[in-house]
């Protein structure tokens, strides 16, 4: 699908970095919306209906984070988070309110643009994985057509990207995935901000399906178990 028809919502109080920003989505093609704190960015999103957000950690108003939760809380939407180089808390906190990806400053225009080209292209994606068949692990179910997850019979509510996490990990039922390997399929993209990316979406995964499901192995990945309950 042509970039054109795709609207990215930039949230960022700095002016030369909002501008720039901009600037280069506007030339790479996409149709950009813009604001610059915390309340304008919720109303923006609720009038300007972005595919996907570009949101700043300290913002004046109500912060990032509390953009995050409000803007997820209207509507599922890819939302790239703009942190402070070695702001892990901030990072941890915006992966944990529904956050898909983060990029530290100062970032590399080029990246940006990509790491925006791979959530979209992950959402694009979706539609191709909705024709897998249904997936049975104990009494795990896993419905790619209605991107519904039942255990033991009950409705669980994932977000997107655990969604695409859980679907990727069932895709190969107790085998190690490495978290390179899941970055890479889930989120298009292979970078250094993986790791943590990953491991803060499977921690999310097992406060909602259960903790015995997904098996760490230090230093490696993550394994679905194939017989597990919650
Ligand atoms: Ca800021």
């Amino acid at each position: 699908m042509s970039p054109t028809s795709r609207r990215v919502l930039v949230v960022e109080d700095e002016p030369t970095i909002n501008q720039a920003v901009t600037d280069r989505l506007v030339a790479e093609g996409y149709d950009v919306i813009r604001a610059w704190d915390g309340p304008e960015a919720v109303e923006r999103f609720t009038d300007g209906s972005p595919d996907l957000v570009l949101l700043d950690v300290m913002l004046p108003g109500f912060d990032g984070h509390e953009v995050c939760r409000r803007i997820q809380a209207v509507r599922p939407v890819p939302v790239l988070m703009l942190t402070a180089r070695d702001a892990e808390a901030d990072v941890l906190v915006g992966l944990g309110v529904g956050a898909d990806d983060y990029l530290t400053k100062p970032f590399r225009m080029r990246e940006l643009v990509a790491r925006v080209a791979a959530l979209l292209r992950r959402v694009e994606r979706a539609a191709e994985l909705a024709t897998q068949p249904v997936t049975e692990l104990g009494d795990l179910r896993i419905d790619p057509g209605s991107r519904r997850v039942l255990v033991a019979e009950e409705g669980v509510h994932l977000t997107p990207t655990e969604f695409d996490l859980l679907l990727c990990l069932a895709a190969s039922p107790g085998v190690v995935l490495t978290r390179e390997h899941l970055y890479a399929e889930v989120w298009g993209w292979s970078g250094a901000s993986g790791t943590r990316t990953v491991d803060s979406h499977v921690k999310a995964l097992r406060a909602k399906i259960g903790t015995a499901r997904v098996r760490t192995v230090h230093g490696v990945g993550y394994a679905l178990e194939t017989g597990g309950t919650r």
